[in-house]
């Protein structure tokens, strides 16, 4: 079965625009999966976080792999780009997230699909509407109906 599937990807350590370059090469090599198109890069202000700007950007994906096959390669591709996690929401190199996988709503221990905190995120929300205008997010409607509440977000479109 194919699924379409949105990732979130930020970083704001080192070279965070390489970083992000990269990471969108390597999503499209990713087994049974094809990189459809990624976003413009963002840069956006820390939220709930600390240290420089980040560069982020939403890549749309297909897949034949299964919502955990992903999140492994994800964080597999996290740790290649030396992604440590010392406490919560601390600066990091590189963050992959599964914002959605097709429709489905998962909650299990490692995953939780859509992304639990997109909706409140300029730097998800912008990005993601920027490859589908049209996006619904299951269990919670039209994606564009939340970008009023995100207006005081600093977000800036890079080219
Ligand atoms: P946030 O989830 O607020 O964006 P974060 O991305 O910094 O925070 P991480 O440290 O990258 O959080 O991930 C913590 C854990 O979240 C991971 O170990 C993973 O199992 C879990 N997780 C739950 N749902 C998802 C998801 N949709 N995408 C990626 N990881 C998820
Ligand atoms: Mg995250
Ligand atoms: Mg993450």
């Amino acid at each position: 079965m194919t699924t379409t599937a949105y990732i979130g990807i930020g970083a704001n350590l080192g070279e965070a625009r390489k970083t992000v370059d990269y990471a969108i090469a390597r999503l499209a090599q990713l087994p049974q999966t094809r990189l459809v198109q990624s976003s413009s890069l963002f840069l956006t202000a820390p939220i709930d976080s600390s240290g420089d700007d980040y560069i982020n950007a939403v890549a749309e994906l297909t897949t034949e792999l299964d919502a955990l096959s992903l999140l492994d390669h994800l964080q597999a591709l996290e740790l290649a780009c030396g992604r440590e996690r010392p406490y919560r929401n601390a600066p990091r190199t590189l963050d992959l997230d599964i914002l959605l996988f097709g429709n489905a709503e998962i909650n299990s221990e490692r995953l939780i699909v859509p992304h639990p905190r997109m909706c409140e995120r300029a730097f998800v929300m912008i990005p993601l509407l920027q490859l589908n205008p049209a996006i619904t997010i299951p269990g919670k409607g039209a994606a564009h109906q939340y970008i009023p509440s995100l207006a005081g977000q600093g977000i800036q479109q890079l080219d």
